[in-house]
């Protein structure tokens, strides 16, 4: 195919020599990803992509260095996120962003969806838990009641500081997350952990035997020539480690709450704020002062909440500044039935 040369008036660059080949044009403006999505803007690999209207041959696209640039459509082509990329933006985190979590304690009736969704999704097995539910009891002539808890993702997170191999890390968006490729599974980072937020896995991930067998099939795919099909791209997907998602995990490392990196990347609701039927959960972000109830989708003032209900934030004379707030169990209109008590499972790490 002949190759087009971009008109000068369309190169932010201000260059003389002509761009003679697509893969240094893209270079040129640091684009890694392309659109895939017509028509409407998109948003991939974290730059955002406008069709131009009126003109099918140019669309406009954002840099990385935020310059717009025309960028011939017939150029440009669609990549897979390899695993460099994956890990450096999920280092990152989401610009602008600080997200923080309510959990209100007069709702929560152990109904346990919140785990069982994370449970699911980051291919955890019964006894491993991202977030639990506790059963409280603040004093013997008082109702007992459940709290979910979850990494608090602090500001001042011990868990950061004392990792040795930069594994652990907190993001621009308030979240702290693990590297589990570059974990070498020392636990300083449990031990550190004032609200015992962390689990090891000591045995083989329940996801492993899965991917290893994708890995075969994917190397079998390239083996072929057939490694840019669908599938081939659906498989690598699937065994490509993503820090935002924890997943393939490994043996030896740990693992904890990831306030859902994946979804929020989405625009969506973490999976245990979704999966409550209860409205216990509140997500949002900081920056906006507010947060969606995940079971009404109500949103209200953060500020607000917390002022007009006592919220409160675990251990903070520590000084971790946690992210997420507590409601107190107050006005509780039911009872613990007695079988749900009874039915609590302890938590492995307190
Ligand atoms: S709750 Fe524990 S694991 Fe989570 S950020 Fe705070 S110190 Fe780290
Ligand atoms: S167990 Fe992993 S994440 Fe935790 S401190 Fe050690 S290397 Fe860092």
């Amino acid at each position: 195919m002949q190759e087009k040369h971009i008109p000068e008036e369309t190169n932010p660059a201000q260059s003389n020599e002509p761009i003679d080949s697509r893969r240094e044009f893209l270079k040129r403006f640091g684009l890694v990803g392309a659109a895939a999505a017509a028509g409407t803007a998109a948003i991939y690999t974290g730059y955002v992509f406008e069709k131009k209207k009126g003109k099918d041959e140019y669309i406009t696209v954002l840099t990385a260095d935020n310059k717009l640039v025309k960028v011939p459509k017939a150029q440009i082509e669609e990549v897979t996120i390899d695993k460099a990329s994956l890990q450096s933006r999920g280092r990152v985190g989401l610009e602008g962003r600080r997200f923080v979590m309510v959990i209100d304690l007069a709702k929560c009736r152990n109904a346990r969806k919140c785990i069982e969704s994370c449970q699911e999704a980051h291919h955890l097995r019964p006894h491993e838990y991202h977030i639990n539910t506790l059963k409280m009891q603040d004093s013997p002539t008082t109702a007992p009641y459940f709290m979910p808890k979850p990494c608090q993702h602090c500001d001042n997170p011990p868990c950061v500081s004392v990792c040795p191999v930069d594994a652990t890390f907190k993001r621009q968006d308030g979240i702290v997350l693990i590297d589990n490729q570059r974990c070498i599974g020392c636990r300083f980072c449990m031990a550190a952990c004032p609200y015992s937020a962390r689990m090891f896995h000591w045995e083989e991930p329940l996801f492993t035997e899965e991917v290893n067998k994708k890995s075969l099939e994917y190397e079998e795919l390239v083996k072929k020539g057939a490694g840019n099909t669908d599938l081939a791209q659906l498989l690598k997907k699937e065994i490509t480690y993503d820090v935002e998602l924890n997943t393939p995990q490994k043996k030896g490392t740990i693992s904890k709450c990831l306030f859902s990196a994946d979804r929020l990347r989405e625009n969506k609701l973490p999976y245990c704020v979704s999966a409550c039927p209860n409205g216990v959960f509140y997500f949002g972000d900081e920056n906006e002062d507010a947060v969606t109830n995940g079971t009404t989708k109500e949103t209200f003032v953060l500020s607000s909440l917390l002022k007009d209900n006592a919220g409160y934030r675990l251990m903070e004379e520590l000084g971790t500044k946690p992210r997420i707030y507590y409601l107190p169990p107050k006005n509780r209109l039911f009872d613990v039935p007695e079988e749900d008590v009874n039915a609590i499972i302890p938590d492995p790490h307190a």
